[in-house]
C-alpha cells in the first residue's frame, strides 16, 4: 500500500521558535522537497504577511511536481490570500474539541460547522482541493468528527487529517479513533502529530495502520513546541518496520537534512534518529570490531540507504589492525612506517580532546604520507611586526612552482597578518581555514608549540600541522603544509 508524505517544514517547521525562511529559502527547500518525492507541500501559511505570500507564490508557479498548498482558518480572508498565492491546495483548519470551540473560539458545535462548511464551500467555488483539518482533533469527540467529515463530504472535501496538535495522543487511542473513522467514511484520512511525548512517529504510525493515507512530516521534526513526527523516520519506519511504499527517495534524506538544518540555523542534535550525526557513528570497541567483520552486527539501517556515510571514533584505544582495515576501506595503501606515524596523530590527537572518526582518518593519512611529498609552495621570507604603537603587519616572500610571488596584510596581530598574507599570495588555490588549534607541548616560554590547522577546499576537509618554537612560523607552516597538500590533490 502507497502512503502519501505531506511536507509542513514550512509551515509548521517555520514556527520552530528562531526559524523564519526568505521567500529564496522556501524556493530552494520546495524544490528539493519535490526532488525527494513529497506528495503535498504546505508552503506556508498565505494570511501571515507580503513576504510570507511572496515565498508561497515563488513555490507554487515553480511548476514542480508535489501539490502546492498553504493554511488558511475557516475565514474568507485566508482563503483570499491563498488564492492570491495559486496554490493548488488549501489546507483548512477547524478547531474541533470542545476546549477550542468553547474557550478559544467561544462559539457552538453547530456554528463551528456551518462556518467551516461554508469555507470548504468558498474554496471549491474555486476550485481549491481541500484538506480539512480538525484542529486539536485528537482531543475531540470521535462521534463528532465523524459527523464533521459526513456533512464536509458532500461539500466535496478531498481529505480530512485529525491534528494531535498538543502532542497528547497515544499509538491505542489514535489506533482506536481512526478504525472508528475509517469505518464510518471513505474520505481519505491524514494524521498530523507533534512531538511532545516523543510519541510523533509511533502515534503517525499508529494512524496508518489503522487506515490514514496521509501522514504530515517536518524535515528533522522541525515544528511548534517540541516539533512534528520528522520527515526521515516517517518514511524509514513505513518502509523498513511495515514495507509501506512512499514516494521518497531515501538516500536523499542526507542532502535534504543538512539543506534545512543551514538554512533555519538550528543544529539537528546529534543524537537525532537517521539524521543525527551519531546515528551512523560508532564508538565502543566491541561495536567497531564487529562492524569491521560484517556491518550488520550493530547497524539496523544502512548508512548509505539514507545518503549517510558510516564512521568509527577513534581514540587513544584504537588498534593499528582497525586503523588499517579502514584504511584499506578508503582504498589508501599505507607502508608500516606510515602506518604508525597515522596511529601517533590519532593518539596525540586523541589526548588531546579530539574528536576524530574514519572520516577525518583520510585527512590524517594524507596529511601524514603528505610529508616526503614534493612541495608546490616554499616560504623563503617572512617578517612579521607587532607592538603597541603599530598595526599588527606581515610581509612574504614565497615560490610557487618556482615563480615568486611578494605579499602582505595587516591583522588583529602578527599570527593573524601572517596568515592573511600568505593567503594574499596563494589566491589560486581555492581554501577556506575552518579551524586553528594551538597546543603547547612543553612549560615556558620558549615551549614548542604545535598548531592544527583544518583547512576546506571545495568540499574536501583537511587538516595538516606546523611545529616550533616560534607562534608565527609554526601557523605559518601549517598553513603551507595545507595548501601544498591542496595543490598535490589538484595536479
Ligand atoms: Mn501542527
Amino acid at each position: 500500500m502507497k502512503i502519501d508524505i505531506l511536507d509542513t517544514t514550512l509551515r509548521d517547521g517555520e514556527q520552530t521558535p528562531g526559524v523564519s525562511f526568505t521567500p529564496d529559502e522556501k524556493l530552494t527547500i520546495a524544490k528539493m522537497l519535490d526532488d525527494l518525492g513529497v506528495d503535498v507541500i504546505e508552503a506556508g501559511s498565505a494570511i501571515t504577511s507580503d513576504g510570507e505570500r511572496e515565498g508561497i507564490k515563488l513555490v507554487a508557479d515553480e511548476g514542480l511536481g508535489a501539490e502546492i498548498s498553504t493554511y488558511c482558518r475557516i475565514l474568507k480572508g485566508d482563503i483570499d490570500a491563498a488564492l492570491s498565492c495559486n496554490v493548488d491546495s488549501i489546507f483548512l483548519v477547524a478547531p474541533t474539541s470542545d476546549l477550542h470551540i468553547k474557550y478559544k473560539l467561544r462559539t457552538t458545535r453547530d456554528k463551528l460547522i456551518e462556518k467551516t462548511l461554508e469555507s470548504v464551500q468558498y474554496c471549491k467555488d474555486h476550485d481549491l482541493i481541500v484538506d480539512l483539518c480538525a484542529e486539536d482533533g485528537s482531543r475531540t469527540d470521535a462521534k463528532f468528527l465523524l459527523q464533521l467529515i459526513e456533512q464536509a463530504a458532500e461539500y466535496k472535501i478531498n481529505r480530512f487529517t485529525v491534528a494531535d496538535t498538543v502532542g497528547i495522543m497515544l499509538p491505542e487511542k489514535i489506533n482506536e479513533m481512526f478504525t472508528y473513522l475509517t469505518g464510518g467514511s471513505k474520505i481519505p484520512l491524514g494524521i498530523h502529530c507533534h512531538d511532545d511525548l516523543g510519541l510523533a512517529t509511533a502515534n503517525s504510525i499508529a494512524a496508518v495502520k489503522a487506515g490514514a493515507s496521509i501522514v504530515d512530516v517536518a524535515v528533522n521534526g522541525l515544528g511548534e513546541r517540541a516539533g512534528n513526527a520528522s520527515l526521515e523516520e516517517i518514511v524509514m519506519v513505513l518502509k523498513l518496520g511495515y514495507g509501506y511504499k512512499t514516494n521518497i527517495d531515501p538516500k536523499k534524506i542526507a542532502k535534504m537534512s543538512k539543506l534545512v538544518e543551514k538554512l533555519c540555523t538550528i543544529p539537528v542534535a546529534p543524537n537525532k534518529a537517521i539524521v543525527g550525526e551519531n546515528a551512523f557513528t560508532h564508538k565502543a570497541g566491541i561495536h567497531v570490531d564487529g562492524i569491521l567483520k560484517k556491518p550488520e552486527t550493530y547497524e539496523a539501517i544502512k548508512p548509505e540507504s539514507v545518503g549517510y556515510r558510516r564512521r568509527f571514533v577513534l581514540g587513544k584505544h584504537v588498534g593499528i589492525k582497525a586503523v588499517k582495515s579502514m584504511l584499506d576501506d578508503l582504498n589508501i595503501s599505507v607502508n608500516d612506517e606510515q602506518l604508525k606515524g597515522i596511529l601517533d596523530q590519532i593518539k596525540y590527537m586523541g589526548d588531546k580532546g579530539k574528536k576524530i572518526t574514519n572520516v577525518d582518518l583520510g585527512v590524517i593519512a594524507h596529511s601524514v604520507m603528505g610529508i616526503d611529498m614534493k612541495r608546490a609552495i616554499e616560504v623563503d621570507e617572512l617578517v612579521a611586526v607587532a607592538g603597541n604603537k603599530c598595526i599588527p603587519t606581515a610581509s612574504v616572500k614565497l615560490k610557487i612552482n618556482g615563480r615568486e610571488i611578494i605579499e602582505s596584510a595587516t591583522g588583529t596581530g602578527p599570527v593573524d597578518a601572517a596568515i592573511k598574507a600568505i593567503k594574499n599570495a596563494t589566491k589560486e588555490v581555492p581554501f577556506e581555514l575552518v579551524e586553528y588549534h594551538v597546543d603547547s607541548i612543553s612549560g615556558g616560554t620558549d615551549a614548542i608549540v604545535q598548531v592544527m590547522i583544518k583547512l576546506k577546499s571545495k568540499d574536501k576537509l583537511l587538516t595538516a600541522q606546523g611545529a616550533g618554537s616560534d607562534i608565527i612560523l609554526a601557523s605559518v607552516d601549517a598553513l603551507v603544509n595545507g595548501i601544498n597538500l591542496i595543490m598535490e590533490h589538484m595536479s
